[in-house]
């Protein structure tokens, strides 16, 4: 996709602090980083969200969520982290090809999402 930010980083048009490459994946790190350890892992093909996901991308999307757990170890959040995947407005999606949000270490997270009236 021509103007799309993550493809012009797969194709080397935008620079980015990769974590991890192969012919599939890009892992790279996040350029506003909400946590000490925050990247993000993209199929390298352009797949807007997880609404325009189809049979034919279960495998990479799979390989993508599968990455997760020894990258995070070798960035440091060995103690755990929390995987985010925004889609859509409702999601605050605001980079439409999907990536995962890997985010951690050290200190605990704070809860997934705030209950209402906490
Ligand atoms: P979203 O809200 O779509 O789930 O998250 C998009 C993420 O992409 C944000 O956390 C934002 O900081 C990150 N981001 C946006 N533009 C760039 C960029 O050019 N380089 C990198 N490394 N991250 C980016
Ligand atoms: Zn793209």
């Amino acid at each position: 996709m021509e103007n799309c930010i993550f493809c012009k980083i797969v194709r080397g048009e935008i620079p980015s602090k990769k974590v991890y490459e192969d012919d599939e994946i890009l892992a790279f790190h996040d350029i506003n980083p909400v946590t000490p350890v925050h990247f993000l892992i993209i199929p390298k093909r352009h797949i807007a969200s997880l609404f325009e996901a189809e049979p034919g991308h279960f495998a990479v999307l799979g390989r993508c969520l599968g990455m997760a757990g020894g990258l995070a170890r070798e960035q440091g959040a060995g103690d755990g982290f929390r995987t985010i995947v925004n889609t859509g407005r409702v999601g605050r999606q605001e980079v439409y090809h999907v990536h995962i949000h890997v985010l951690g270490g050290p200190e605990t997270l704070p809860p997934m999402i705030v209950r209402r009236g906490q």
